[in-house]
Order: structure tokens, then C-alpha cells, then sequence
């Protein structure tokens, strides 16, 4: 009783070389659950990728990924005192962490002696980061403190579309170069392989880190297939009464159990029980199974998404399958779509 992410093992690690290929600088992103095949598969990946540093989203994903990839861990969330403590003593000559305000510079400094850090400049994102005149500040700043090893700067860019970001990158280069940032390594995110390269000619001497998670680790969605397993099938009629809330079916089919719940992360959407009398009076005129204030479930049984029957329970779904569906045999696995990074599978399976 599982819900299971098979990997395709040889056409994800060719995707995984190719774009460190295509990618020059590449830094492997490994956050929060780890795009769904976990942060310690993660760090051992980007150790065979051979690549010299890899991210992480907090302190505290530090340890997992440290034990297993053995250089550089950038923390992509800026440094606060209230997380310090976090990471273990044994890591933090390989930490490096970012900066984004010169309080936290101060605090820093207070209980490290000798930090790496990166600055990180404010983008249109507005999440956290220098202004153009703090960068210049912080800049002036750590020339007070030589034991501090800056390793650069960087920036956040929203998830733009196609040259979208180039111009904006462009314009906070320009605020690097000015606060004495232009030569050392800057890191980015979310520009295409084209526009780092754009960038890169116009910043012959910035050496650009390209940190990257989502089309690095989930860029060939063909080489990833989740299933669930069919856990037991009921047949029903018109009027009977099933599931936690006692709901009566409005027409005869199957009740399929399939593995896959809450606590999988399965079926985050609400259900459309709470339609208004028109909308359903609509669907109903369509025919939908929608008008019974039945929600679409992202498991697919003979060939199409089926309802669920409630609400996804924690580790099972009760879906409902009209009469003229093919009904799977128990033990029977469906393909399952599932948003990677909000999903805890119970098994990753690499061939
Ligand atoms: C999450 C994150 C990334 C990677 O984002 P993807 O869209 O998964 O490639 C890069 N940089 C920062 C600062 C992030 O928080």
C-alpha cells in the first residue's frame, strides 16, 4: 500500500548530466522535501554530478545534505540570529550563507568569527535582499572585517517566462558592479541557459553560478511515473450510503480504494461540494458528475481522471468509477499526477 515515484533511472540521470552541460556553473537546488525524491538522494546526486557546491532553502536542511555531498552547501535563505544553532559545528566551515540586511551582517559577525557569505541584492520579487545603496553599505562595511570571506553576491528572480528576467538582471548587475561586486561570482536564478549566456558576455569577468532545482531534477517529467495502489473495490448503487460523511451515491458504479491520501499530499484542492444551486444545476444539466459535488482526483483508472467519491482520507482515496468503467483488480497500480514538491512518497523507485 503505497503511493510510489518510479524513476527512469537512465533517461533521469541523462537529463540530470545534460543539463549540468548546458547549464555552465551550475548549483543543484536541494530544498524541502526535496522535489519529491528527497534531499539525501539529492546531495548524493549532486555529488555524482560532480559539481562543486550545492544549495539548500534553510539551516536545517543543512545536515542531511552535508553528510552526503562533500564541498560547498549555500543556504539560500537569508541568515537570521533566531535559526543560528541550527547547523552542526562539523559543517560550518562549508556553509555559506546569505546576507540580505546589514543587521543580520552585525548578528552574524556577533557569534561567527570567520562566516562566508553571499549578499544578496533585492529583485522585483520583493522577497528579501540589499536595496542598490545597502549593497554599496555592506560593501564599504566588510572592509572593517577581513576575516570575513565574501563569495559574492546574488540574486532572486521571479519565474519569468522566456526573456523576461534578462533586462532586470541586467539593470542589478549594474548595482553589483557599482557596490565592487562585478567580479566576483554572482549567483542567479529562473534565466534560461540563454540569457546567462547574454549575460555573460556583457560580464566577461563575472563568473555565474546558475542555481537550479525544478528543470534540474524534475526537467524530463517522462521519466517519472507515480502510482498508487488499487486497495479494494466496492460496487454500488444509486442511493447508497458510503465514506466518512455518509454521503449516498447519485448513480450506480464502483467505489475504488486507492492508496494515496492527505498525508501524501494527494487532493489539496477542495472539493466543489460548496457550489452554488446554479453552477450545479449547470453541471448537472451537462451530465457531470460534478453536479453530485463530486471533485476531479488525479488518479487515472481506464484511461481518465475519476472523481473522488469524498474527500481523500489520510493514506487511502475513495474514488467513484460510473458503471461502464473497466474496474482494476485489487493490487493493481494507477498512474497518479501529483505536484512533485508538495508530495511525500513512501517509496522512490530508481531503475
Ligand atoms: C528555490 C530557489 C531556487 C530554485 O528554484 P527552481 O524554480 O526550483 O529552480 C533558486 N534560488 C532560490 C533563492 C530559491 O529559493
Amino acid at each position: 500500500m503505497s503511493l510510489v515515484l518510479h524513476v527512469d533511472g537512465d533517461r533521469w540521470r541523462g537529463h540530470l548530466r545534460a543539463t549540468a552541460q548546458a547549464r555552465p556553473g551550475l548549483v543543484p537546488v536541494a530544498k524541502g522535501n526535496g522535489y519529491g525524491f528527497g534531499l539525501a538522494r539529492l546531495a548524493r546526486k549532486a555529488a555524482w554530478l560532480g559539481v562543486p557546491q550545492i544549495a539548500v532553502g534553510t539551516p536545517y536542511e543543512v545536515d542531511e545534505v552535508a553528510t552526503r555531498f562533500p564541498d560547498d552547501v549555500l543556504v539560500l535563505t537569508p541568515w537570521r540570529s533566531f535559526d543560528d544553532g541550527a547547523i552542526d559545528a562539523a559543517h560550518t566551515a562549508r556553509v555559506i550563507h546569505t546576507i540580505s540586511s546589514l543587521e543580520d551582517l552585525s548578528g552574524l559577525l556577533d557569534v561567527h568569527a570567520n562566516p562566508r557569505i553571499v549578499l544578496e541584492r533585492m529583485t522585483s520579487m520583493k522577497r528579501h535582499g540589499f536595496t542598490a545603496r545597502g549593497l554599496r553599505d555592506a560593501a564599504v562595511e566588510l572592509k572593517k572585517h577581513p576575516h570575513v570571506r565574501l563569495e559574492g553576491a546574488s540574486i532572486h528572480l521571479p519565474l519569468g517566462g522566456p526573456g523576461a528576467n534578462l533586462a532586470e538582471a541586467e539593470t542589478l548587475l549594474t548595482d553589483l558592479v557599482a557596490a565592487g561586486l562585478g567580479n566576483g561570482p554572482v549567483w542567479v536564478s529562473h534565466l534560461s541557459a540563454a540569457e546567462v549566456a547574454s549575460l555573460a558576455a556583457s560580464y566577461p569577468d563575472t563568473q555565474f553560478r546558475q542555481r537550479i532545482g525544478t528543470e534540474l531534477w524534475l526537467g524530463d517529467p517522462g521519466a517519472l511515473t507515480v502510482r498508487a495502489h488499487v486497495l479494494d473495490a466496492h460496487r454500488v448503487e444509486r442511493g447508497e450510503v458510503i465514506g466518512y460523511r455518509g454521503r449516498s451515491v447519485s448513480r450506480g458504479g464502483t467505489i475504488l480504494v486507492v492508496s494515496g491520501g492527505t498525508a501524501h499530499g494527494i487532493g489539496l484542492e477542495a472539493p466543489t461540494g460548496e457550489a452554488s444551486v446554479r453552477a450545479r444545476a449547470r453541471a448537472l444539466a451537462r451530465g457531470g458528475l460534478d453536479a453530485a459535488g463530486l471533485a476531479r482526483s488525479p488518479f487515472t483508472v481506464d484511461g481518465k481522471h475519476r472523481y473522488f467519491a469524498e474527500p481523500p482520507h489520510m493514506q487511502a482515496s475513495m474514488l467513484f468509477l460510473p458503471s461502464d468503467v473497466a474496474v482494476p483488480d485489487i493490487g493493481e497500480v494507477v498512474e497518479v499526477r501529483v505536484r512533485h514538491t508538495a508530495t511525500a512518497f513512501d517509496r522512490v523507485d530508481i531503475s
